[in-house]
């Protein structure tokens, strides 16, 4: 069937937008960043670049040296190009980076690598009326003689907590490999702790009767956003404003009376960012269906306040 509503999710988005609805549209609908890169994105960034390097050119059969002197040139261009950290953090990721690739080093080479930062896109849904989507890129997948296309995600951490199998990216993984096994790959930042105590790989399983209830839920939530969407409408939610004791980028926004001073907050704090990496979209080919939706909102909207209007009239 043609005319069907294409959604696009990206994990991250699929996140944000559970988390509230507002953030959501002021993130991927605005595009609108902080002017500062979060230390712990930061660091993420930088981490994900030397495992990135590092697993790639183990891929291509080169030695454990060259593999991680590659890694570590890679984050130092990295850090140059886009960092906000100073040189003095620099050195603590390259050197925790160092004893990471030296205390997985047996381990790394004994299992196959299949992809390095492979990016997805599959269908997980389609009624009458949508299709939805999952994109995302997985950070590396590994075979060996027990486990097939089993995906590991990299995890760098100040502080270790507790993974938890219910988080959306991890579910998308599992359904984008089709493997029911996957591994988080804690890399802790933490200088007192013993290598054993920062360098640990957490492995999850999943079943579809699990993969199914996410998926369900997931058709729910698509259904809520067509109708923001269409509604041009994005409520606040007020209990994700701090949440695990960080405050939302934009709370001064939000925390603003009257549209003119959000919108003239909005546009002096914060850049215009990369839409990427949130990936939601309603593909271009599919704003005409969306129009017509938000025109027949608009006319029941007019209808009923109509029909208000001619009670109102009607009542002595
Ligand atoms: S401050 Fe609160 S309501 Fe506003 S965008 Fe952030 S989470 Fe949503």
């Amino acid at each position: 069937m043609t005319n069907k509503l294409n959604v696009v999710w990206s994990p991250t988005g699929l996140d944000l937008f559970r988390l509230c609805e507002l953030r959501y549209h002021y993130r991927y609908n605005l595009n609108k960043t902080a002017v500062e890169k979060g230390e712990a994105l930061d660091r993420g960034t930088l981490i994900h670049t030397g495992c990135e390097w590092y697993y790639k050119t183990l891929q291509n059969k080169f030695k454990y040296e060259v593999a991680v002197d590659t890694a570590l040139v890679k984050m130092k261009q990295k850090w140059a190009e886009e960092s906000n950290s100073d040189e003095k953090e620099l050195h603590e990721y390259l050197n925790t980076m160092e004893q990471y690739f030296e205390y997985w080093r047996v381990e790394d080479q004994r299992f196959e690598i299949v992809t390095v930062e492979s990016p997805f896109l599959f269908l997980l849904h389609e009624d009458d009326e949508k299709r939805i989507y999952i994109d995302g890129k997985t950070d590396l997948i590994i075979s060996d003689n027990q486990y097939h296309n089993m995906w590991m995600d990299h995890k760098s951490m100040k502080r270790d907590g507790e993974v938890f199998r219910m988080s959306n990216q991890f579910k998308s993984y599992a359904s984008a490999t089709k493997s029911n096994f996957g591994i988080v790959n804690k890399i802790g930042m933490q200088k007192t702790l013993k290598p054993h105590e920062r360098f640990r790989r957490v492995m999850l399983t999943y079943d579809p009767l699990i993969l199914d209830d996410w998926k369900q839920n997931v058709i729910k939530v698509t259904n809520h956003f067509v109708s923001c969407v269409a509604e041009n409408s994005w409520p606040m939610n007020e209990t994700s404003c701090d949440k695990f004791n960080r405050r939302c980028e934009y709370y001064e926004i939000c925390d603003s009376s009257g549209e003119e001073a959000k919108t003239y907050k909005l546009n002096a704090n914060f850049k215009s960012g990369d839409p990427k990496g949130g990936v939601l979209a309603i593909l271009d080919s599919e704003k005409d269906k969306l129009d017509q939706q938000k025109t027949t909102i608009e006319e029941n909207n007019n209808e009923s306040s109509n029909r208000v209007n001619e009670c109102k009239q009607e009542t002595p």
